[in-house]
């Protein structure tokens, strides 16, 4: 059997009978083969198991029936060399085994004497299992420094007794160091700042064996950046060396940042970068705390800026930006140490004054007039110039209230009980009815259009030449379910303030529609009906638009709908006034000026918009026995809306003797109880059917 073929000279180099030197052979676990003239002249079990075959299968076989091809060229020069006699050491391959899979051996090759002619001798171990342990550690190396890299972490191990510190590959590229600073000391970690070295130390001095930890501190990289990482720690066991922790080291700068900057926007104004209502609740109570140990004041105002809002309806939110920050830096510029300015809302200010001394209401309220004074200065806004009209609201502590919120709400409430008028007001007890009724008024708006408590009541406005009803004013009616029936007067500034007014105008245009349609189909004398707008419906660029496509909707014409505006609404934003007002006009839609008289514009700087109609407010409408400056300011409103192709309409008409002075004087047109009350469709239905008339004069 070509098994027992043994070389000689191992038989004859050792005491061994060739039966035990045969039996070692095939005992051993290493493969054992001679190679000579290219073919296997000899292979032990251990080989030929390695190969997946049998002996008989591998002797007399071709040397290289076991290599794949990219091992054939480097075994080749090997068993030359080999064979030719040259020493070597052992090396590494890959094989193919009979069934074609691939192994990893260590083999060591020497030349020998076999026959008497050249021969190598190799022994083969199996090494397939290391080599794949080997290169899984590498790969879960590289797979843990490529995770770390991404997640900006690296890891260390930390020696406590010893001190020494062993950086992970991770760690090294996070720090931008390179291999040499592999192993450090704890005390002395160059890439910790120097301030802050005896501080990591003293944290893991002090780890208890299995209690995780984490702090943050700084790290320094090679490239001179700065960094903040949370450093997780855990003591692990007691080693040989000691106790033995690991710790997973993140950069968290650009969180930490990121927090920071949030941190920044929840205190300030995004726009300003003033102290936002959060950020000026905090210094109101510490100035509070402050005030309470030595019984003095601290004063809340708050300043509102309409323009604000209606700039950034009309001109965008980057004028309105623009506008904030001018009168932000104004004020600013003028506040005083013991003064706090923030921001409150998107158009209002606000100061908190730490009172020196003795409270003095006269002194604030110039304090208050000049801060007015400084806002109310032109500001140039590209080519326009916005003049701010501001109101000012304020509250005392301890008098108004004894904590912050409620010292803000409290000078808000004052705030609104401006009643929209410039100027400043002190809260009081009776602000504070006021608002607390405000704000179940609010409450029932809300409710109010669903819950169908709204309804429209009709006012005529008599023609004084031919003496008939030429239309009427629509006004709103409102019963509450909750607080009764609520005046206009009292809902619709509540209205406005809380953003309702869109909604209810909203129904108001479709209930005036609905009922000029319904008198349509039933034959009722064609009359006009004007209606209220608010100052949120003026700013909507496309209100023309869409009082056309309601009136289509409702199938009525355009003269039939007249609008009343006041003037403070139109000096809101004259520009988008005008471009409204005309395409409102084009419509055919009729333009009254409300109220006017109450305001301060001149009419001639109102001529430059298309009104058809000055309505004169009350306060203008006297009787015969009125004194004659009076009645003469009066005729001097009538002939100059004349002058400029306006009619008038005078309000509040109450008595004959102011009927027959407006009448002498030239007015065309008036309303007021003295001819109708306001009243239900109905009512107003049953006067036009039955066509009612202005008594003869
Ligand atoms: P306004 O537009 O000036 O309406 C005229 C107000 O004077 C009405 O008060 C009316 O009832 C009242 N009035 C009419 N004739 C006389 C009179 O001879 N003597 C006196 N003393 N008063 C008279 P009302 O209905 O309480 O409305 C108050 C205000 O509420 C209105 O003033 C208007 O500004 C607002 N308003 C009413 N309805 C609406 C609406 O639908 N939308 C909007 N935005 N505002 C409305
Ligand atoms: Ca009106
Ligand atoms: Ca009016």
């Amino acid at each position: 059997m070509s098994q027992t073929v043994l070389p000689p000279p191992l038989i004859s180099s050792a005491l061994l009978s060739a039966e035990t030197a045969v039996d070692l052979l095939n005992k051993t676990e290493q493969g054992i083969f001679v190679i000579q003239d290219d073919v296997y002249r000899y292979a032990n079990p251990a080989m030929a198991r390695m190969m997946r075959t049998s002996v008989d299968r591998v002797v007399g076989q071709p040397w290289d029936i076991f290599l794949p091809p990219q091992s054939l060229q480097h075994a080749k020069k090997t068993i030359e060399r080999r064979t030719a006699g040259k020493e070597g050491t052992w090396g590494e391959m890959k094989c193919k085994r009979a069934d074609g899979t691939l192994i990893d051996v260590r083999v060591y090759g020497r030349g020998i004497r076999f026959n008497d002619r050249f021969a190598l001798l190799a022994t083969l171990i199996d090494v397939s299992e290391l080599r794949e342990a080997v290169r899984r550690a590498q790969w879960n190396g590289q797979m843990l420094a490529r995770t770390e890299a991404l997640a900006r972490t690296g890891s260390m191990e930390v020696e406590c007794t010893g001190g020494d510190v062993y950086l992970s590959s991770g760690l090294l590229t996070l720090l931008g160091l390179d291999e040499a600073a592999q192993v450090g000391q704890l005390d002395a970690l160059a890439w910790v700042p120097a301030e802050e070295r005896a501080y990591v130390a003293g944290i893991w001095r002090a780890a208890v064996l299995g209690e995780p930890f984490e702090f943050q501190h700084r790290v320094d990289c090679a490239d001179g950046q700065r960094l903040t990482v949370l450093h997780r720690g855990v003591l692990q066991a007691k080693g040989e060396r000691g106790e033995v922790g690991v710790a997973l080291l993140q950069d968290i700068t650009a969180q930490r940042d990121a927090e920071q900057r949030i941190q920044e926007l929840a205190n300030q104004d995004e726009v300003t970068g003033l102290p936002n209502r959060a950020a000026l609740l905090d210094h109101a109570e510490a100035a509070i705390l402050a005030a309470r140990w030595d019984d003095r004041a601290v004063v809340l105002l708050v300043i509102e800026v309409p323009q604000l809002r209606a700039i950034r309806t009309s001109m965008g939110f980057g004028a309105g930006d623009a506008l904030a920050m001018t009168l932000a830096a104004r004020l600013r510029e003028t506040c005083a140490s013991h003064e706090m300015l923030g921001q409150t809302g998107d158009a209002e200010f606000a100061v908190v004054i730490e009172v020196e001394g003795e409270y003095d209401q006269a002194a604030l309220s110039q304090r208050a007039t000049a801060l007015l004074a400084i806002l109310s200065a032109p500001v140039m806004l590209g080519s326009a110039s916005v003049v701010t009209q501001c109101r000012v609201g304020a509250a005392v502590f301890p008098r108004d209230a004894d904590t912050p919120t409620v010292l803000l709400e409290s000078a808000q409430a004052a705030l609104f009980d401006t009643g929209g008028e410039s100027g400043i007001v002190f809260f009081s007890r009776d602000i504070a009815d006021r608002a607390q009724r405000a704000t179940r008024i609010e409450g029932g708006l809300r409710q109010a259009i669903a819950a169908d408590e709204l309804t429209l009541h009709f006012q005529p406005q008599v023609d004084l030449v031919s003496g008939t009803i030429r239309g009427a004013e629509a006004l709103l009616r409102w019963h509450s379910a909750d607080l009764g029936s609520v005046s206009p007067g009292e809902f619709i500034p509540v209205a406005e303030r809380s953003g309702l007014s869109g909604a209810i105008g909203e129904w108001v245009l479709n209930a005036a529609c609905r009922t000029l349609a319904d008198w349509q189909r039933r034959g009722l004398p064609p009359v006009r009906v004007s209606i209220n707008l608010s100052s949120a419906e003026l700013q909507q660029p496309d209100l023309a638009a869409h009082v056309q496509r309601t009136l289509l909707a409702h199938g009525v014409a355009p003269e039939r709908l007249g609008i009343e505006l006041t003037e403070s609404m139109l000096m809101a934003d004259v520009n988008l006034a005008a471009q409204v007002l005309r395409d409102l006009k084009l419509l055919g839609v009729e333009i009254a000026l409300d109220d006017f008289g109450t305001g301060f514009s001149s009419l001639s700087y109102l001529c430059r918009l298309p009104i058809d109609v000055v309505k004169v407010d009350r306060s203008f409408v006297h009787d015969v026995t009125a004194p004659v400056e009076e009645v003469s300011v009066t005729r001097a409103i009538i002939n100059l809306a004349h002058d400029l192709k306006m009619q008038v309409l005078a309000e509040g008409v109450e008595t004959e003797g102011q009927l027959s002075l407006l009448a002498s004087s030239g007015c065309d047109h008036i309303q007021g109880f003295w001819f109708s009350r306001p009243v239900p469709a109905a009512e107003f239905e049953a006067m036009l059917s039955a066509g009612k008339e202005l008594p003869e004069q």
